[in-house]
């Protein structure tokens, strides 16, 4: 596929005719990225909502389109809106919403702040730049997490506006200041927060995304609204991460494969944790050297996190662990999980 990256389409509070009648068919709709901008009571201000970054996370994409449609119907939002979104070449390829990237392609949350301007490099600078054009109060990035798991914010700046628009989705927050190029990682001068909706197949992320769209568009002052639901904070995930080339199955028992495998059940432990001497999976011959799991300083510490038992891997104190997945291809090519240290 020829894909124009300098390509970037503005639309100014869209008709029903241009939103179609459901999501699938205003999505087909699109030709490349797409900016809509909604005008608001206080024209000056501006709250910016990424979607799709992933073309296989939808949540942010269907909650947008479900508050276009019935937006028309109600009153404007307290400041201009500008949605955004990204990677709908990817998401557009049947099935729908099942490719992150097109292959051959970059995923674009890695290719932010870095001084590149071709390929996908050059739509992160287009898609950065949309949103700083605007100057906005807030920016709300929306993801689904990639498997079955409870909605969460995530963020490398905390402060308490941060905070108050991860309520509107969440009851969990993660500090990360993970170094991947992501758009999260640069710098908007705003409060910015990253919301993991939930898994991409499942209703209630979209309840969620929509939700939280909802109330952070019509609330009356960000600066001062207050947290709608206590969060937890995580600090320092670190991501648990295969070595190179190590080999990756999934099963419900020890089957001698090559590498690592992991339990069916790995997502389950996204709700709730895995306590000390928890079984995750089995190792082939070279134990815990198939793993990295690198702190700030580029160290592999998965010794401190894991622990091996005959050929089991085990957690050696009580984790709290996130994105577990069972796409073997996020897995192999990303990370297994995001594992927090538990204090119960
Ligand atoms: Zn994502």
């Amino acid at each position: 596929m020829d894909i124009d990256f300098s390509e970037i389409i503005y639309l100014r509070d869209p008709e029903p005719l241009t939103l179609k009648a459901d999501y699938q068919q205003f999505l087909l709709s699109l030709m490349a990225p797409t900016v809509i901008d909604v005008a608001g009571h206080d024209t000056k201000k501006c709250r910016v909502f990424t979607t799709l970054l992933h073309g296989d996370e939808p949540s942010g994409l269907i909650a947008m389109h479900r508050w276009l449609t019935a937006n028309s119907k109600r009153s404007k939002p307290t400041t201009n809106i500008r949605f955004i979104i990204c990677s709908v070449d990817a998401a557009s390829l049947a099935p729908l919403f099942s490719r992150r990237f097109i292959d051959g392609n970059k995923d674009i949350n890695r290719c932010f702040g870095t001084g590149n301007d071709h390929s996908d490099y050059l739509r992160a600078n287009l898609i950065e730049q949309a949103i700083r054009e605007v100057a906005p109060e807030a920016i709300i990035d929306l993801h689904n997490t990639s498997g079955s798991s409870p909605a969460y914010a995530s963020g490398s700046i905390i402060t308490a506006n941060v905070l108050s628009l991860a309520s509107s989705f969440c009851r969990t927050m993660l500090l990360s200041d993970f170094k991947v190029n992501s758009l999260m990682e640069q710098k908007f001068n705003c409060p910015f927060v990253t919301i993991e909706c939930g898994d991409s197949h499942d209703q209630q992320s979209h309840e969620i995304a929509y939700q939280g769209i909802k109330h952070i568009s019509y609330c009356e002052n960000i600066s001062n609204f207050h947290q709608e639901k206590q969060l937890e904070i995580m600090y320092e995930p670190l991501r648990l991460q295969l070595k190179k080339g190590v080999h990756l199955s999934y099963s419900d028992h020890d089957e001698g494969s090559l590498g690592l495998t992991l339990k069916n059940n790995i997502e389950q432990f996204n709700f709730g944790g895995a306590q000390q001497g928890q079984m995750l999976g089995w190792l082939d011959c070279n134990l815990l050297a198939n793993l990295q799991l690198l702190n700030s300083q580029n160290k592999n510490i998965v010794e401190n996190y894991f622990s091996v038992r005959g050929n089991q891997i085990i957690c050696a104190m009580n984790l709290r662990i996130f994105m577990a997945t069972a796409s073997k291809d996020t897995a192999k090519r990303d990370y297994l999980f995001y594992v927090v240290k538990s204090n119960n």
